[in-house]
C-alpha cells in the first residue's frame, strides 16, 4: 500500500475501486483501488484499504474491472489551432477526401487565407473548445508548442501573443480543464528566425504566471529546419537534386546560420528557457544536441531542453542526447503518414531508419510522443498504437514492457519534460490527482486494440473533467 500518512485519516473525496490501478512509478506499483482528497493522490493500495477512507460524502466510482491510469500528457499539441479546425484535421481532412494523404508541403504550412480565429472572443472559444475535447480524450495536460510574437501576422492567428494573453485570462478565472505548458514563439511558425529579434523578444517576455502548475512559460520554441519531404531538412544526405538542406534560422551563408542557432540556444538556456528545437535532420539534431552540451558544460541545468520531430536522429546523436538528459518529442503518426515520401526523396533505406523510436528508448533518451494535432488526431490511443505499429513486433514476452513504455511516452516522459515529474505525471501519494478511467486494463490488450478502449471518466486536480454518458449507467 502506498499512502499519505500525514493526512490518512480524513475521509476522501473520490474513491476508484474493484479495477486496475496502473500508477506506472519507477516500481511498477499497482492496485485495485485510488483515493483523491483536496486533489491529491491519498492512497493506491487494495480494495479494503480504502475502505477506512469512505465517508459520507466520498464519491465512490466502481471500476467493476475498469482501469485508472495518470491522465495523458500531449506534450506538442496546437490546441488553440485544433479548436479552430476540429473535426477537420491536417492530415485527416486529406485522408478523407482522397483516401491518401493529399497534402505534399509542409503540414504546418497548410494555412487558410482568412485567419481561423481573430478576435478575443474566437481565440477563447477555440481554446475552450479544444479543452472540452482533450477532456474527453482522457488529455489532462498539453503543450502549446509555439505561442508569440512571431506569428502576430500570422496566417491562421492560432499561434500570435493574443493567444497567449487569452490563456492568461481564462487560467485567471479558473476555466481550464487541462495544464497547459507554453512554449514562445518569436520567429515565424515553420518559417524563419533571426538572432537579434530572438534575443529581444526573450529579454521582453514575463514568464511569470499566477499558478504555474497550470499555465506555465516554460521555453522557447526553435524553428531549425524544415522537413525531409520538401527538401528542407538538413542532412549529411543528398537529396534528388545534390541539394542537403538547411537551417531556418537566418544568416548570410550555412555557417552564419549554423552559429546564429548555437547562439540563440544559448541565449534561451543563460535566460532559463526550456528550449524545444524544431529539428528533423541529422545535421540539424546533431548541432542542436552540440549546442546544448556547451550550454551545459557552461551552467548545469534542469531545463531539459528538447528536439521535436527528430526525423533523422542517429545514433550517436542520441547517446549524446542521453547523457545531456535531452528529451526527443516524436509524433508517430507522421512516420506512417509520411515515411513514403521521406523514401522518396532520401530512398527507402533512410526512410525505414528515420524515426527511430526503439533505438531512442534503448538509448535512455526520454521518449514522449504527442500529436502535434491538428496536423493529426489529438487522439492519443491512435498515436500509440501508430507508435507500436512504427517499431515493428514487440519481442517475444515483450508485449506488456511495450505497452508500459507507450503508456510512459504519454505519462511520465512528458511530466519530466515539463519539468514537472516530482508532482505529476504518476499515481503516487501527494501528487496530483490528474487520472483517467479506461474501459479496460491496457496491460491486458496489445497497442493496435487501444483505440478500442474507451475514455470513461477524466480527473484534473481531483475534478470529474469529463465523464462518459454510458459510464453512468454501467
Ligand atoms: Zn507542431
Amino acid at each position: 500500500m502506498r499512502t499519505d500518512r500525514d493526512v490518512s485519516d480524513a475521509p476522501a473525496d473520490l474513491v476508484f475501486r474493484g479495477g486496475t490501478v496502473l500508477t506506472l512509478d519507477a516500481a511498477g506499483t499497482r492496485g485495485t483501488a485510488v483515493a483523491v482528497r483536496h486533489g491529491r493522490i491519498v492512497l493506491v493500495g487494495g480494495d479494503d484499504e480504502v475502505l477506512a477512507l469512505i465517508g459520507r460524502r466520498t464519491r465512490v466510482v466502481e471500476l467493476e474491472g475498469r482501469a485508472v491510469i495518470p491522465g495523458i500528457n500531449d506534450s506538442h499539441l496546437h490546441a488553440t489551432w485544433l479548436g479552430a479546425m476540429w473535426p477537420n484535421t491536417v492530415f485527416g481532412a486529406a485522408d478523407a477526401q482522397a483516401g491518401a494523404p493529399a497534402f505534399e508541403g509542409d503540414p504546418h504550412d497548410a494555412a487558410p487565407a482568412a485567419p481561423l480565429v481573430g478576435s478575443a472572443a474566437e481565440i477563447r472559444a477555440a481554446i475552450l473548445r479544444a479543452g472540452e475535447l482533450a477532456a474527453s480524450l482522457g488529455i489532462t495536460s498539453y503543450t502549446e508548442p509555439g505561442l508569440g510574437p512571431g506569428e502576430d501576422a500570422g496566417a491562421t492567428g492560432c499561434f500570435s501573443q493574443a493567444v497567449l494573453d487569452e490563456y492568461i485570462v481564462l487560467e485567471a478565472e479558473r476555466a481550464l480543464t487541462a495544464r497547459v505548458n507554453v512554449l514562445m514563439l518569436f520567429g515565424v511558425l515553420d518559417g524563419p528566425s533571426e538572432l537579434h529579434s530572438f534575443s529581444s523578444r526573450l529579454r521582453a517576455t514575463v514568464r511569470e504566471t499566477e499558478r504555474p502548475a497550470w499555465l506555465r512559460i516554460a521555453g522557447v520554441k526553435i524553428f531549425a529546419d524544415g522537413i525531409p519531404p520538401m527538401l528542407q531538412a538538413w542532412t549529411r544526405r543528398s537529396y534528388p537534386d545534390g541539394s542537403s538542406g538547411g537551417l531556418l534560422v537566418t544568416g548570410l551563408d550555412a555557417a552564419e546560420r549554423e552559429a546564429n542557432l548555437r547562439q540563440m540556444i544559448r541565449t534561451a538556456h543563460r535566460a532559463g528557457f526550456q528550449v524545444g528545437v524544431h529539428a528533423t535532420g541529422d545535421r540539424t539534431i546533431e548541432v542542436t544536441a552540440d549546442a546544448v552540451a556547451e550550454a551545459m558544460a557552461e551552467e548545469p541545468t534542469e531545463l531539459r531542453h528538447y528536439v521535436i520531430h527528430g526525423d533523422l536522429v542517429t545514433g550517436e546523436t542520441l547517446a549524446v542526447m542521453a547523457r545531456l538528459g535531452m528529451g526527443l518529442n516524436v509524433q508517430a503518426g507522421i512516420a506512417v503518414q509520411t515515411s513514403a515520401w521521406v523514401a522518396g526523396v532520401l530512398g527507402e533505406e533512410v526512410a525505414a531508419a528515420a524515426w527511430p523510436l526503439a533505438d531512442t528508448l534503448a538509448a535512455g533518451v526520454s521518449l514522449s510522443l504527442s500529436s502535434d494535432a491538428p496536423i493529426l488526431s489529438p487522439d492519443w490511443r491512435e498515436g500509440a498504437a501508430a507508435a507500436d505499429a512504427w517499431m515493428g513486433p514487440a519481442a517475444p514476452g515483450a508485449e506488456e514492457e511495450r505497452m508500459l513504455a507507450l503508456l510512459h511516452a504519454y505519462t511520465v516522459a512528458p511530466a519530466r519534460q515539463d519539468g514537472a515529474d516530482a508532482w505529476k505525471g504518476t499515481l503516487e501519494p501527494k501528487k496530483v490527482a490528474d487520472l483517467i478511467v479506461l474501459s479496460a486494463d491496457p496491460l491486458t490488450l496489445t497497442p493496435a486494440d487501444l483505440p478500442g478502449v474507451s475514455i470513461d471518466m477524466t480527473v484534473v486536480d481531483g475534478d470529474v473533467v469529463f465523464e462518459r454518458a454510458v459510464a453512468l449507467i454501467g
